[in-house]
C-alpha cells in the first residue's frame, strides 16, 4: 500500500478509488435491475453513480491522510531510532550495527578498512568557558563538517559526548592517515559563531586498520582506536595516531 502510494500519488489514488468505487455502485445498480422484472430506471442507475461521486472523494481524502501521517510517524520513528539528533549522524546503537555490516562484507570480500576513534579537544573547557549551549552548537557543526566531507559509503556515528567512530570502507593504513590528516585540518579551520564571539575547536584520532588476514572483532578494533586515540591525546591533542590490530603503537603521526 505504501508503495502504491508513493507511485501513484495521493490524488491519482483517490481518483482510482472513487472510480472503482463508481464503477462497483453503477454495476450492482445495474444487475439488481436486470434482474428483477420491472422497467429499467435511468433515475435509479444515475442516483446509484452519485452516491459514490460524493462520498468516495471524501472518505478516501481522510483515509489516505490518515495513512500518510501513519507513514509520516514510521518514518520519524526510523530517523529518532538511527540518528543522534544533535549532529544528525548516526546514534551508537546505528553506528556498530553499520560498523558490524562492513565488517562481514570487508571479510567476505578479503578487504581491509580503517576504523577512527576521534574525539573533540579539551571539550569540558568548551563548556565551562562559553556554556552547554556554545557546546551543543560545536557538537551540531561538526556534524555538519562530517556530512560534508565524507563519502555515501563511509560511516560514522556519535559513540559517546564527544566521541565518534568512523568506518572508511576498503582503506589502507595511509589512505586513513590522509582522511585523519584532512579532517583534523578541517577541524582546526572551522568557526562557530555564538553571542558575538567566535569559537574555534579542535579534536585527536586513534587509527586501527582491520586486515583480512586477521581475526580481530569490530569490538576489539574500536578498542585498538581508542588505545591509538589515547596515545593522541598524550602526545599533546589536535593530532592522529596509528595503533596497530595487536594494540602496538607502529606509527607516530604528526602530533605536536
Ligand atoms: P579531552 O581533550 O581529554 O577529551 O578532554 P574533554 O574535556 O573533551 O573530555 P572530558 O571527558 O573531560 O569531557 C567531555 C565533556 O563533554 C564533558 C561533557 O559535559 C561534554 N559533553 C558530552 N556530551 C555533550 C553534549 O551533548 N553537549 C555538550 N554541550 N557537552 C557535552
Ligand atoms: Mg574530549
Ligand atoms: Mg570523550
Amino acid at each position: 500500500m505504501k508503495t502504491i502510494l508513493y507511485k501513484v500519488g495521493r490524488i491519482k489514488l483517490i481518483l482510482i478509488i472513487t472510480l472503482t468505487a463508481l464503477i462497483m455502485a453503477v454495476g450492482l445498480n445495474f444487475l439488481f435491475q436486470s434482474f428483477q422484472e420491472v422497467n429499467f430506471s435511468y433515475t435509479s442507475l444515475i442516483r446509484s453513480a452519485l452516491i459514490p461521486i460524493i462520498i468516495a472523494p471524501v472518505i478516501s481524502w481522510y483515509l489516505v491522510g490518515l495513512f500518510l501521517q501513519v507513514i509520516e510517524l514510521e518514518q520519524t520513528m526510523k530517523q529518532w531510532a538511527m540518528f543522534d539528533q544533535l549532529t544528525g549522524l548516526l546514534n551508537r546503537r546505528a553506528f556498530l550495527h553499520r560498523a558490524e555490516q562492513e565488517y562481514k562484507r570487508a571479510k567476505r570480500h578479503k578487504e581491509e578498512f580503517a576504523i577512527l576513534v576521534l574525539d573533540l579537544d579539551h571539550f569540558k573547557m568548551i563548556n565551562d568557558q562559553y556554556g552547554h549551549k556554545a557546546g551543543d552548537l560545536i557538537l551540531k557543526d561538526f556534524g555538519k563538517l562530517v556530512m560534508s566531507n565524507i563519502r555515501q559509503s563511509e560511516i560514522c556515528g556519535r559513540i559517546g559526548g564527544e566521541e565518534f567512530g568512523f568506518i572508511l570502507p576498503k582503506t589502507s593504513l595511509e589512505q586513513g592517515c590522509l582522511f585523519a590528516e584532512k579532517l583534523l585540518d578541517a577541524i582546526q579551520n572551522r568557526m562557530v559563531s555564538f553571542e558575538n564571539k567566535n569559537i574555534q575547536y579542535t579534536a585527536s584520532i586513534g587509527i586501527t586498520i582491520s586486515y583480512p588476514e586477521n581475526d580481530f572483532k569490530i569490538n576489539n578494533l574500536l578498542h585498538n582506536a581508542d588505545q591509538a586515540l589515547y596515545q593522541a591525546k598524550s602526545a599533546g591533542r589536535n593530532c592522529f595516531q596509528v595503533a596497530q590490530p595487536t594494540t602496538e603503537f607502529s606509527q607516530s603521526a604528526p602530533c605536536n
